[in-house]
């Protein structure tokens, strides 16, 4: 059986679409399927719509949160309650073409891997100072984690069920899937396909959430900028070591003329701000801490398919 994992926030037009898109692939497989909807917090039709179409279809099951949880805590829901010996990840929006999903599962059946990932093979489409930072963020992150990340890769995904289970055991509540995707290892293979545009609705994502997410991406994943901080701090320190010393020297040698003191402000500025910065990079991580400490849940349920079923089965 193949799990379609579905995260959905204010999709109530696109999941109509999706549906219809994924009912034609499933047709063309042989395989079971199991659709697993994640209401997260929509403030539309969205439940509703899945209401009726868990109600006209057996294999379509949804969760819905009593909130926005936020897309990674949509994931981790579908991941948990799925069954599929193979699992998917998809967006509602169909801009992970499901054109693909037989390939996906052609290669992962004939061959060892466990996981075939998809990745855009352009940008097409999107803004322009959208993709300078993505590109500049997967540089930056290449370089200073261990966790390797595929430029353009999407969520979008086929797991081997032994996958999916190591995924789950990575309860932290900061997640980036993309990240904890490739940290659990096991054999990825990635499919290229020219980007496609959204069929409706519109993202969810602001430039500031998407800036954001991906400073997340980067403290969840390495603690290069605790050390950047550490560097700073002991190249400042050498630097003014170095000074005083050449100031003493200068002082003994010719007198002391007053002057300085526009150097002296500069100065004091300058180390005044590398130490706030350094104890904001801290707090980031301290933050981060703070939050992973309470061990809340990553998700609260208000509702599944299986009390709605119940209620129409009581009637
Ligand atoms: N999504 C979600 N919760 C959120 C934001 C988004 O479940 O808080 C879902 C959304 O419904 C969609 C997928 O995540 O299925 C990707 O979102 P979107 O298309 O807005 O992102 P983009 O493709 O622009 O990166
Ligand atoms: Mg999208």
């Amino acid at each position: 059986m193949i799990s379609v994992i579905v995260p959905c926030f204010n999709e109530e037009e696109a999941i109509p679409l999706f549906f219809a898109e994924m009912e034609k692939i499933r047709k063309k497989v042989s395989h079971q399927f199991e659709y697993i909807f994640i209401n997260d917090g929509s403030k539309d039709r969205t439940l509703e719509v899945l209401r009726d179409l868990s109600c006209t279809n057996k294999f379509v099951r949804y969760i819905s949160f009593s909130r926005n949880f936020g897309k990674e805590a949509a994931l981790y829901a579908g991941l948990q309650a799925c069954e599929g010996d193979l699992v998917t990840v998809m967006d509602v929006d169909l801009q992970d073409p499901p054109e693909l999903l037989p390939q996906m599962i052609e290669m992962i059946e004939i061959s060892d891997i466990d996981c075939v990932g998809t990745r855009r093979s352009n940008r097409k489409g999107e803004p322009l100072i959208r993709n300078l930072f993505a590109k500049a963020f997967y540089h930056l992150i290449n370089r200073i984690s261990e966790t390797e990340m595929v430029d353009g890769a999407r969520d979008y995904r086929l797991m081997t069920r032994q996958m999916v289970d190591a995924v789950l055991e990575l309860t932290e509540h900061n997640r980036f899937s993309k990240g904890l995707f490739s940290w659990v290892g096991f054999k990825t293979e990635y499919l290229s396909y020219e980007n496609k545009e959204r069929v409706a609705g519109k993202t969810s994502w602001s430039f500031w959430e998407l800036f954001n997410y991906s400073i997340d991406g980067i403290i969840n994943f390495s603690d290069v900028p605790l050390n950047i901080a550490s560097f700073v701090g002991a190249f400042s320190c050498f630097i003014s070591g170095v000074a005083m010393v050449f100031i003493i020297f200068r002082a003994l040698l010719f007198g002391d003329p007053t002057a300085g003191w526009p150097s002296l402000v500069t100065i004091i500025l300058f180390i005044g701000g590398v130490q706030l910065l350094c104890i904001g990079i801290i707090g980031k991580y301290i933050g981060k801490i703070f939050m992973e400490t309470k061990k809340r849940p990553l998700y609260i349920v208000q509702e599944t398919e299986k009390e709605v079923n119940r209620k129409v089965d009581l009637k």
